[in-house]
């Protein structure tokens, strides 16, 4: 199989409780590679923009000022099957109903503080990269 790209961020609630290394780990352990990543303050612009499929969601604008509450780390994640791969590792968006070894079950502090965002398709990933990182900052 190819090898694939995802688009990972590790939300305020994880970088606040200084738990990069402990996420990433898991990400590793998965299989998967992380080959640009950078710590970065959102803009209410930037964030307001990424999450703009969410925008009808009643909690929107939550989410957003979630986002803005402390710096996040942006990645971009290789591997095969890259994308589904990061979602198990992930769990589910509700950390209640997320498996135990996930990072959502050990880490997210609540639904909305859910410690990490992947994206959900190639498509979107490929999007959701090109907002963060020019193609010189990927790495193998
Ligand atoms: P992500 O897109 O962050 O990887 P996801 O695909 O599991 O997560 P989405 O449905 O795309 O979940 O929601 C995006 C984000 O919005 C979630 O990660 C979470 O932070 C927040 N969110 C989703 N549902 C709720 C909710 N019911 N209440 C509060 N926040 C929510
Ligand atoms: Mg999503």
């Amino acid at each position: 199989m190819a090898i694939e790209h995802t688009l990972s961020i590790l939300k305020p609630d994880a970088t606040r409780r200084n738990l990069t290394g402990k996420i990433n780990a898991l990400f590793e352990a998965a299989g998967l590679r992380i080959v640009a990543q950078k710590r970065i303050q959102l803009s209410e612009a930037e964030a307001g923009a990424f999450y703009a499929v969410h925008k009808e969601r009643p909690f929107y604008g939550s989410l957003v000022s979630s986002m803005l509450s402390a710096p996040v780390v942006v990645q971009v994640l290789a591997g095969e099957n890259a994308v589904a791969k990061h979602r198990e590792v992930m769990g589910a968006t509700d950390p209640k109903k997320a498996e135990p070894h996930t990072v959502r079950a050990q880490f997210a502090e609540s639904i909305e503080a859910n410690s990490v965002h992947g994206s959900d398709s190639p498509e979107n990933a490929a999007t959701e990269i090109a907002f963060f990182f020019a193609g010189t900052e990927i790495l193998p």
